[in-house]
């Protein structure tokens, strides 16, 4: 609604002259008070009592909907993180987290450093609502008052950041975690700032191993093997699967225990993983129903690693390939298909010779695609448990496999599960 609009119902509610009110209004805008306030202190001013039909009232967050106007509503905050941003081509603090009612909890972004702490009952009076990853997300303005609840809800979701890794989804802030680091890598990025160090891998606990990006480099407390605390840091999306980010705002703190880390590997039905986007570490079991082209002996792209066709490098023109190993099996449980790429020591274990040896055949044989056949006569039409990270693109359903074991079932326990359903 339009000044112009909530002047009119205001005016025509108190029973005044609708260019009183509009200027009236205006000054008190230009003053930055926020419209509901203005509007309310107008109300005191003429002395209005009928309707109160553009008094705001509270929203419950369960309702909340995108591109509602000036929503207020009371709750309590469940956590607050502090990011920065680049806005307009300069760097911005926000501070980032969820509140929470009893119907429900959103996230929320405050573009200055609003004074509320978590556990913190707030009333909330003109905040912006949009959407964010296809969720309504609360946008707290400078338009937007906040003031301590006169009474603190009991809300059913918990208060304060600390987390489990199986715990956490994509758009999650103001989190810590406690963790061990599984493995880290040390890359330089093209930031905004120039070339940029940072660090990325994996980090497990009890519940579960992610992905992490530390965008500070903390070198000194993030190595292989060290068990840290990570204060305020958010999840984002990486390759279909929620990644730990470490900011600049983020504490790392060495623990002095060491964090354990769960042997345990979640197995998932084909059709549930890639209904869930991707997931990362995880084990399928299925046959390999196909094996594809570009599987067995390759050719590589000495430049820039790509499978290469006759010599011939898409970006690179002709160049002299590199012998590689991959295989590109089809996998099929019964509730969905997914393509498992093998890197080089995987094939040969599956190919049960050698680089060299398969360099050898082919050359004997006068054919690379005899390393194909031998591949795909040791594997097509068996079952095997694949772990390893999913990945859903354009191209399909794509698991990087870090192993890949046969599945030895007994014809006697086959007999037996058949048996078993047919029973039920
Ligand atoms: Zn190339």
């Amino acid at each position: 609604m339009d000044l112009e609009a909530r002047a009119e119902e205001l005016a025509s509610d108190l029973g005044v002259d609708k260019a009183e009110v509009v200027a009236d209004l205006q000054t008190l805008l230009e003053y930055d008070v926020p419209v509901s306030e203005a509007i309310q202190s107008l109300r005191r001013k003429y002395g209005g009592t009928g309707s109160t039909a553009s008094v705001p009232t509270a929203s419950s967050i369960e309702s909340l909907s995108a591109d509602q106007p000036g929503v207020s509503l009371v709750g309590t905050v469940l956590t607050r993180g502090r990011r920065t941003i680049v806005y307009d081509g300069d760097e911005q603090m926000i501070i980032e987290g969820t509140i929470g009612d009893e119907t429900g909890r959103v996230a929320y972004t405050a573009w200055e450093d609003l004074e509320f702490s978590v556990g913190e009952t707030i009333s909330i009076q003109n905040a912006g609502v949009r959407e964010w990853d296809g969720e309504p997300q609360l946008n707290l303005g400078d338009t937007t008052t906040i003031s301590t609840a006169e009474e603190s809800l009991d809300v059913p979701f918990e208060i304060g950041g600390d987390r489990t890794l199986d715990s956490l989804q994509t758009g999650d802030r103001g989190i810590t975690v406690a963790v061990s680091v599984l493995e880290c890598e040390q890359r330089t990025i093209d930031g905004r700032d120039g070339e940029t160090t940072i660090l990325s891998g994996v980090i497990g606990d009890e519940t579960k191993r992610l992905p992490f990006t530390d965008w500070e480099a903390h070198t000194a407390l993030i190595e292989s093997g060290a068990s840290v605390e990570l204060i305020d840091c958010h999840v984002r999306e990486h390759r279909g699967v929620p990644a730990v980010n470490v900011g600049e705002h983020t504490t790392v703190r060495q623990l002095d225990q060491a964090v354990s880390v769960t042997e345990a590997v979640p197995e998932l039905e084909i059709g549930d993983a890639i209904d869930a986007g991707g997931a990362f570490d995880i084990a399928v079991v299925g046959t390999v129903i196909d094996v594809r082209d570009g599987s067995g002996l390759i050719q590589r792209c000495p430049e820039c690693s790509r499978v290469i066709q006759n010599g011939q490098c898409r970006s690179h023109g002709s160049v002299s390939g590199e012998d590689d190993l991959r295989i590109k099996a089809v996998i099929d449980d019964g509730t969905g298909t997914l393509m498992g790429i093998c890197d080089r020591e995987l094939t040969e274990s599956v190919y049960g010779d050698t680089l060299e040896s398969a360099r050898e055949a082919a050359r004997d044989a006068m054919d690379r695609s005899v390393v194909t056949s031998s591949i795909m006569e040791a594997i097509v039409g068996r079952q095997y448990r694949l772990r390893g990270s999913l990945q859903i693109d354009e191209y399909g359903a794509m698991l990087t496999v870090d192993s890949f074991d046969r599945v030895t079932t007994a014809p006697s326990e086959i007999a037996e599960t058949a048996l078993a359903e047919v029973s039920q």
